[in-house]
């Protein structure tokens, strides 16, 4: 039994801009872990919104890789990883939860989401990014989106120009499903004044426009508004969910950041009790990665998951996406080569 890990630098064909900063080369960690001639794999994807960086995953993983010496002891995993690091460090704990879940469907010759018993429901058609960039550069994003067939944007913002950036991209996509993400970056009036400019745009749902932890404002944000408010930032752990009941629509469940599709699903069911529309989401990460959160996209309303076809370099194959429709993920565990 031996739990290995590798650090691979993925590049985005383009720069992704968001809000908070402009990125190409995003470091991912593929964890194996194998015992009796079968290997299963996982993703770290860490972002430093959530404390994480290739360095913290990299200086982590020796410690947090103990806990994980029986594959089909799912709640033993999470229990020696809480126990060992309590709160942080969730895109490890994902790689490693991962791992294991892919070693058990392999080892009895199943995808993992029948391992699971989920849902066999197509998937709802993912989101296709445009990052921040300058208008005319977003309107291209946007255009050569449209033209590959993508039928929903997901539109970054959080600017003084916001509001030309989306009347813009409404001009160049007039029949696309428009999302908005602000990515926290909105003030309380800024966020006011936008309401009229999504509902002109016939903006389909807007994520995380305020700071994470204003709650409040987000609550009354949502009694002002039409759109739907959907929280991504204000949800790190799966018991953040109760809370955000309040004062959003719904919440995106993004793998890397709730410790694992295990967590993800623990996330999804408090969702639903608590009456919340849900959204499977990704980081910048490879097919891999993505194809674990499409294990769960059957069960949800809106899925963005994108992350690996923003990729120059995906190192993983075996997803199939037409005209911006990702196929449930066939095969074996993960359902995704390397190479
Ligand atoms: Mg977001």
């Amino acid at each position: 039994m031996s739990v290995s890990w590798e650090t691979l630098e993925l590049h985005t064909a383009q720069p992704f801009g968001i809000a908070r900063w402009t990125h190409s080369v995003y470091p991912r960690t593929i964890v194996t872990f194998t015992q009796d001639g079968i290997v299963g794999r996982g993703e770290a994807a860490p972002n430093a919104f959530y404390g994480e960086t290739h360095g913290t995953v990299e200086a982590v993983l020796p410690l947090l890789a103990e806990a994980l010496t029986d594959p089909w002891d799912w709640d033993g995993l999470r229990a020696g990883l809480t126990a060992r690091m309590p709160h942080d460090h969730p895109s490890v704990k994902c790689a490693l939860e991962m791992a294991a879940l892919e070693w058990c469907a392999v080892s009895v010759g199943l995808p993992v989401w029948k391992l699971l018993g989920l849902s066999p429901a197509p998937l709802p058609r993912s989101s296709y990014t445009v990052s921040l960039a300058d208008i005319p550069d977003m309107r291209r994003q946007a255009r050569e989106a449209v033209a590959a067939g993508h039928t929903v944007l997901k539109v970054k913002l959080g600017t003084e120009r916001d509001t030309a950036i989306l009347e813009a991209l409404r001009e160049e996509a007039p029949k696309v499903a428009l999302r908005v993400d602000a990515n926290a970056a909105w003030t309380r009036p800024q966020a006011k004044r936008m309401l009229g400019v999504l509902d002109a745009a016939r903006v389909e749902l807007l994520e995380q426009p305020l700071a994470a932890d204003d709650l409040a404002g987000h609550a009354e944000l949502r009694r002002l508004s039409r759109v739907p408010l959907v929280a991504d930032e204000s949800l790190h752990h799966v018991r953040d969910v109760i809370a955000l009941a309040e004062a959003f629509d719904g919440v995106n469940l993004k793998l890397a950041k709730l410790g694992g599709p295990l967590q993800a699903l623990a996330a999804l069911r408090l969702a639903r009790a608590h009456g919340l529309s849900v959204m499977i989401g990704c980081m910048i990460e490879s097919s891999l990665g993505i194809s674990a959160a499409a294990h769960l996209a059957g069960l949800c309303d809106w899925a963005d998951l994108d992350g690996a076809l923003l990729l120059a370099d995906d190192p993983f194959t075996g997803l199939e996406w037409t005209a911006g429709e990702l196929a449930r993920p066939q095969g074996v565990g993960w359902g995704v080569t390397r190479g």
